[in-house]
């Protein structure tokens, strides 16, 4: 068996089915909940979005209003003066471009202000269902720890792990190693004991020769 079926084998039987964790109905939601989730947990990011949803679900609703006005929704997610100033920003640039709709490719997601290509990514993938690895803190540390990835740099760690894993798989193993790094290879204490993937992986055969 090939070394990524074998690995993407191993994180399915640790991880059934992960989906993305945060809430959304829309596109728009997603792209707002995104945003609101750099630097914050999912968990929280859900906490407040039920009334921010409730208040503002589109881009017309939110484009023309003043960062005082939405930051009392999102206060509690943490930097929510540069939150504010990019969701309002993307919203205008949705209705004046894309006619108030989410576009639906990577370089059109792009030109938005607060979204760099991990958010673009994940709405691409989790969104419209293209194929697509974003890289975020977990997908860089597991990966980089397995041995799947070597380079420094989340774009290039992507590259890496686009040629690792074929096409078909991007989305699914962008999932599995999200859901990897937050559950079993965490950042402080990876739970290599309970891991399958200790066979494979760099780090833990790295620790167990010290
Ligand atoms: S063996 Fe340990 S370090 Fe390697 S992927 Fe599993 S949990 Fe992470």
């Amino acid at each position: 068996m090939e070394k990524n079926v074998r690995i993407i084998s191993a994180l399915r039987k640790m991880h059934d089915n992960p989906v993305c964790e945060l809430n959304y109905s829309s596109p728009f939601e997603l792209l707002v909940a995104v945003i609101l989730s750099a630097q914050c947990t999912d968990k929280r990011v859900n906490l407040i979005t039920p009334a921010l949803f409730e208040a503002f679900s589109c881009a017309k609703d939110i484009a023309n209003l003043n960062a005082d006005e939405l930051i009392p929704y999102i206060k509690s997610c943490g930097f929510y003066n540069n939150k504010a100033k990019s969701i309002i920003s993307a919203s205008k640039a949705l209705v004046e471009r894309f006619n108030g709709k989410v576009p639906a490719t990577i370089e059109e997601l792009t030109t938005l202000d607060g979204v760099g290509r991990k958010t673009a990514n994940v709405i691409y993938s989790v969104a419209f269902g293209g194929n697509a690895i974003a890289v975020d803190t977990h997908v860089f540390r597991v990966s980089r720890r397995i041995g799947i990835a070597k380079t420094n740099t989340a774009d290039s760690v992507e590259r890496e792990l686009q040629q690792f894993f074929p096409e078909a798989v991007w989305s699914e193993a962008h999932h599995l190693l999200i859901h990897h790094g937050r559950y079993i290879c965490m950042a402080r204490k990876p739970v290599c004991s309970e891991c399958l993937l200790n066979k494979e992986c760099e780090y833990y055969s790295r620790k167990e020769n010290e």
